[in-house]
């Protein structure tokens, strides 16, 4: 049974995400303070994490970003404010997905499933049944099904976002994609965001896999234009 962990200080949200869930057989947990939710977070294994921006203690941005550094589990953000989520979005914290309030239940539920089902594809048994399938180019390998990267042998680690669109650019080398193009290959769902996500996103691959950032060997910019993964 999947546990997920749901941080949300607004109790009768928190009771609705709850008990949505647990209809669907997850283990569900609440917590409604962000310092112990972070807390809870970092010290118990989930599966997914529900997490609402603004919290009493430690806010929503900060839990997303400590969480990111050590551990890849999926996180869902909700917030009430749009402008909150595209805040979240411009500084690349890693959150997988955004929910903005008021939603209906079963869209979490549904987006829940969405990830979870994505995440076990990714990690669970079955993906070592086959030989994964793995990129390698000049030092930089790229394990698709793992989700995992290694730079010289050292692995790194990449948010979901970051980790989609270096592969995206790793499988098309050579050809030139304009920031327009690669928001909407890798942000399809819901194009709220804007473009200069995608320079925050490469600037943190780039701080991640780059020996130089400055003269980067593996994503070119073409000034004007995009970005280009150099074969
Ligand atoms: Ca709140």
């Amino acid at each position: 049974m999947s546990r997920i962990l749901i941080i949300e200080d607004e109790i009768a949200i928190a009771d609705l995400e709850r008990d949505y869930l647990e209809l669907s057989d997850f283990e569900v947990e609440v917590e409604h303070d962000g310092t112990a939710g972070l807390e809870l977070a970092l010290n118990e294994e989930w599966d997914l994490i529900v997490l609402d921006l603004m919290l009493p203690g430690t806010d929503g941005f900060e839990i997303c970003q400590s969480v990111r550094s050590v551990k890849n589990v999926p996180i869902i953000m909700v917030s009430a404010r749009k402008e909150d989520i595209d805040k979240v979005r411009g500084l690349g914290l890693g959150a997988d997905d955004y929910i903005t309030k008021p939603f209906s239940p079963s869209e979490l539920v549904a987006r829940v499933k969405a990830h979870l089902a994505r995440y076990e594809r990714l990690t669970g048994p079955a993906a070592t049944a086959v030989p994964n399938k793995v990129l390698t180019i000049r030092g930089l390998r790229i394990d698709k099904d793992a989700h995992r990267v290694w730079v010289h042998g050292e692995e790194k680690s990449l948010t979901t976002k970051e980790f989609e669109l270096l592969t995206f650019l790793a499988e098309n080398p050579n050809h030139v994609f304009t920031k327009e193009e690669l928001f909407r290959q890798i942000w399809n769902m819901d194009s709220i965001g804007d473009i200069a996500t995608v320079t925050v996103h490469i600037k943190k691959i780039r701080e991640k896999i780059e020996a130089d950032k400055n003269n980067p060997q593996y994503i070119e910019t073409i000034w004007g234009v995009g970005y280009r993964f150099k074969m």
